[in-house]
């Protein structure tokens, strides 16, 4: 990597069984003259242990960065999605250190605004969920045009990376991050005489803008979920998603394209 590129910033949580392999760790880094920094903010990478999980935690604590490179190293279990490294293969991680013309790839990323107030980043999803027994009522708004009404669980909006987590759950289709897009799937839609939604997912590009006016109905008290932090207030009356700037970058090796870790993953 270029020489920019030396300071680290271990992610992880602790846990007593992984701390000798992170200890070897450190030590690979320190060797190939890297520097372990203590604050997130001094690093130009950062390096995540743990699995998909640990790896969405560390980009939402660091703030999504767009001046750092983002590494995942996948202790054993994890699904690794967005994990390039194995915890045991060092053979692998010298050849990406050595390697400085390592190529970058970009993920996108989707902006949540809430009630017009506040915006939050997504790596993987924004779910909006109702936390009562009684299904939620959401108008869906596509730019501005009123393109269906919702009743049911929840409405899930993935990006590409976040395509094959919750999204591929309900049945959502695995995209292609070099596709700037994101995806509606639903969440146990009534479909009936009187309720009426697409009942298939559906991707929108990065141009659009999705909007969800949450009904104000006695029922209004939706969870919203973004990646793997929920968002709790009361009263969120509207939702508007669009395909954020920002993109995480990460590194991207031979024989490891996105195909590929879908691929490992699921077949
Ligand atoms: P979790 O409940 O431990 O995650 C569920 C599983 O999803 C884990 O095995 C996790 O992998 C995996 N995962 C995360 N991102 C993925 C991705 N982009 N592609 C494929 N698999 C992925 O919680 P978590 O580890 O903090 O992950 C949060 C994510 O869980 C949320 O963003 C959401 O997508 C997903 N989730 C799924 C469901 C569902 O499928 N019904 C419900 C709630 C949340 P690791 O084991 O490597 O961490
Ligand atoms: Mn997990």
């Amino acid at each position: 990597m270029t020489d920019q590129r030396r300071n680290l910033y271990f992610y992880y949580h602790q846990k007593t069984e992984l701390q000798d392999k992170l200890e070897a760790l450190f030590q690979l880094a320190r060797d190939n003259d890297f520097q372990i920094v203590e604050n997130s903010k001094d690093a130009n990478i950062v390096i995540a242990v743990g699995g998909d999980g640990a790896f969405l935690q560390a980009v939402r604590k660091t703030g999504f960065r767009q001046d750092c490179l983002y590494v995942g190293i996948r202790s054993e279990n994890e699904a690794g999605l967005y994990c390039d490294f194995n915890i045991d293969d060092h053979d692998e991680m010298i050849e990406a250190m050595k390697n400085a013309e390592v190529e970058v790839r970009r993920f996108p990323v989707i902006d949540t605004t809430i009630n017009d107030e506040s915006t939050f980043s997504c790596l993987n999803e924004c779910s909006v969920r109702s936390t009562l027994i009684k299904s939620i009522v959401i108008d869906v708004y596509i730019d501005d045009l009123h393109f269906e009404t919702f009743r049911g669980d929840g409405l899930i909006i993935a990006t590409p990376t976040g395509s094959t987590a919750y999204n591929k759950s309900i049945n959502g289709a695995v995209v292609d991050p070099k596709l700037p897009c994101f995806q509606i799937s639903e969440l146990a839609s009534l479909n009936n005489n009187r309720y009426r939604t697409l009942g298939s997912s559906f991707i929108l590009s990065g141009e659009r803008t999705l909007n969800l006016k949450v009904r104000q109905d006695g029922n209004d008290y939706p969870i919203i979920g973004m990646d793997n932090e929920a968002f709790s207030i009361r009263n969120i009356h509207d939702v508007t998603v669009n395909l954020s700037e920002k993109v995480i970058k990460t590194v991207k090796l031979k024989n490891n394209t996105y195909w590929d870790r879908v691929k490992r993953t699921f077949l």
